[in-house]
């Protein structure tokens, strides 16, 4: 293989890129995290998140990916034989909810096609038939990574509220935690699992669950077995979080990563994730003339501004445009996940990222469309520019 020269363009859904200054400040040796110093950057990195998150609740935070969060949020907020309703959005929501099944909770599903997500209405008639109320946790992911779906999540609490049902609404910011438009404590969600890795800019191996009040007790009724993501073992501890070694370095990185957000400002960082977004929805538009490829999200208004999937026409392999635009332009992308695999690519628009990064990858993903004799529009790139220069 020839040597890949100049920047690794990296415009996968997760991780993503980690900006310079959070690389140098993640930079440290080891030091006792009951350190002083130490508590200083915690403490600051923990206020900032929950700025982020928009709540003054408790922040529970794991040595994890993504997973342990969803893991620890089960175990920690209900009982073996609760009922959970979960909304299915893609790869994401059906992984959570084989999760919840394995330990022990029923799980219902409010259906919904991929490319268009769950209908509101449909969550209010699940809740309405629950006149028991078995139903303990409604599951939602904010922003479904495997499809570029984004749920409008006012109107899932709308809809809980309009059945009059007390189960509490758990959500997976994963994916749109620094990227989407998002409050925790106005939205009236219950709990939030987050992640280092996405729009927080850090490597993966930090993550966390907030708590409302409601619940913080519904955890102290929870009966699920659980050790090491047990939220009553962390709130004993001097960080109120973590069972075991707290990752150091990676505070240093999140403290500036959250410096770097509250800077730019957080309804700046919303607003570039949709000018990128929509760049790159207008490249495929374009790209779909001559029956090319197209956006897998169907519903504009839920069109995520953080990931975009991009269905290939029939016949040909999603995986083969990908390999072709990292050996040849050393651009990186995301493949299709499960029953996904190899029918579309993934073009991540998520952290840290300006014009320029994402026109770069559009050029190549176009190229490639190229190269492999995709049948596709031309121009994709130059309705990007047209849109970034006047927007
Ligand atoms: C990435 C992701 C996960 C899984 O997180 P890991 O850190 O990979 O364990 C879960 N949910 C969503 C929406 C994601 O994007």
């Amino acid at each position: 293989m020839t040597r890949k020269t100049g920047r690794h363009f990296f415009a996968n859904p997760g991780p993503t890129n980690i900006p310079d200054s959070v690389l140098r400040a993640m930079d440290r040796s080891s030091l006792d995290f009951l350190d002083p110093e130490f508590i200083e950057v915690f403490d600051a990195a923990v206020a900032g998140l929950k700025r982020v998150l928009g709540t003054s609740g408790e922040v529970f935070l794991y040595t994890a990916s993504g997973h342990g969060a969803w893991e620890a949020t089960l175990v920690n907020l209900l009982s073996p034989g609760d009922t959970v309703l979960i909304l299915e959005s893609g790869w994401f929501s059906e992984g959570w909810a084989a999760m919840a099944e394995k330990f022990g909770l029923r799980v219902q599903t409010v259906a919904a096609d991929w490319r268009r997500g769950v209908d509101p209405e449909a969550v209010t008639a699940a809740l309405r038939a629950d006149a028991g109320h078995a139903v303990k946790a409604v599951l939602a992911v904010h922003n479904e990574t495997a499809t570029g779906l984004a749920m409008p999540l006012p109107e899932i609490r709308a809809a809980i509220d309009k059945a009059a049902h007390p189960a509490l609404l758990l959500v997976d910011t994963i994916s749109s935690l620094g990227s989407l438009e998002f409050h925790m404590a106005d939205w009236g969600i219950d709990a939030v699992v987050g992640g280092s890795q996405k729009g927080l800019m850090l490597p993966a191996g930090v993550s966390f669950t907030a708590a409302s009040p409601k619940a913080m007790q519904a955890h102290a009724a929870a009966r699920l077995p659980r050790h090491y993501f047990d939220w009553t073992t962390m709130l004993g501890r001097p960080s109120r979080s973590f069972v075991g070694t707290i990752p150091t370095a990676m505070f240093y990185g999140l403290r500036e990563s959250l410096r770097l957000i509250e800077a730019e400002g957080l309804a700046q960082v919303v607003a570039r994730h949709h000018r990128l977004a929509e760049a790159t929805r207008r490249a495929v538009r374009v790209w779909s003339g001559n029956d090319g490829p197209q956006l897998y999200c169907l519903d504009p208004a839920r069109m995520s501004d953080s990931i975009t999937a991009v269905l290939m026409p029939e016949g040909f392999n999603a995986d083969t445009v990908r390999r072709t635009a990292l050996d040849r332009f050393n651009v990186s992308t995301g493949g299709g996940l499960g029953r996904l695999g190899g029918t579309l690519f993934r073009i991540g628009h998520m952290g840290d990222l300006n014009e320029p990064m994402m026109l770069g990858t559009l050029g190549a993903v176009e190229m490639s469309l190229r190269i492999n004799g995709v049948p596709h529009g031309k121009g994709g790139v130059d309705a990007a520019m047209d849109w970034l220069a006047a927007a």
